[in-house]
């Protein structure tokens, strides 16, 4: 049997391919290019949304500060002006980050993935691995089922503790706004580089609130000029088939 390349347990036995949760805990290097993708697929290709499809969002207001609509909304503008991906926030809900957040949701015509869930909560309140240091944490979820690999679902907690971060983006230092880019960009398939001029620096630094052309060459090999995808069927996680690796993935904004 092909040992899958994260820890994880396939139920044996069944009838239909095994569908996967992967683990993508850890960053690729960075490459030349100025970019690092956080995982790839078992053919080497970047673990990418399909880019042919909307990326939903929903937002719960709960702590977050004023302004995070349309904060979250600008956030989700300039990603998707520099990935071709059709971002998509659906509105707010009530559901809380969760360690344990199924994949999907049922709707009248089926199941289909859950929307990314962006989040305020204190690092107490959450058993998600948020520090009180953390401006806020990412948890992108890949699936594989069979051939198919895709990011479907995902978590952006931010740190309501963090009082000293203001709504915007005047400054990469203290704005909100720097934040939820740096974060959704991992929720896309973005992992950390060392240039400090980068949105996707680890640390946020000083400076306007803009793409640098190595966060624009992630979000292309992420986003729509890498081509569409064919992506794991929702109905098939629905059969329960799916066990969830036991840590999470995760990266956080850390302390500046
Ligand atoms: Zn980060």
């Amino acid at each position: 049997m092909r040992r899958p390349p994260v820890g994880l347990l396939v139920a044996a036995g069944l009838a239909v391919a095994a569908l996967v949760v992967l683990l993508l805990g850890r960053a690729l290097l960075p490459s030349d290019a100025g970019y690092a993708v956080w995982g790839t697929t078992r053919s080497g290709a970047p673990l990418r949304w399909d880019p042919c499809e909307p990326v939903r969002f929903a937002i719960n207001p709960q702590q977050a500060p004023p302004g995070a609509v349309a904060d979250l909304r600008t956030a989700l503008a300039l990603l998707a002006d520099g990935s071709g991906l059709d971002l998509v926030l659906v509105g707010s809900t009530a559901e809380r980050p969760a360690v344990d957040r199924p994949l999907t949701r049922m709707t009248p015509t089926g199941p289909v993935w859950r929307e990314v869930l962006v989040a305020w909560s204190t690092p107490a309140a959450t058993a998600l691995p948020l520090t009180p240091l953390d401006r806020g944490v990412a948890v992108p979820v890949a699936v594989r089922d069979g051939d198919r690999e895709a990011l479907v679902t995902g978590q952006v907690v931010l740190n309501a503790d963090r009082t000293d971060l203001v709504p915007g983006f005047a400054d990469r230092r203290d704005a909100w706004g720097a934040t939820l880019v740096h974060e959704l960009g991992h929720v896309l398939g973005l992992a950390h580089v060392d240039d400090p001029t980068q949105l996707m620096a680890a640390d946020p630094g000083a400076g306007p609130i803009r793409l640098g052309a190595g966060d624009r060459a992630g979000l292309a090999a992420i986003g729509r000029p890498a081509g569409c995808l064919d992506g794991p069927d929702p109905a098939a996680e629905r059969s329960g088939r799916t066990l969830r690796t036991p840590a999470l993935p995760l990266a956080g904004t850390s302390e500046d």
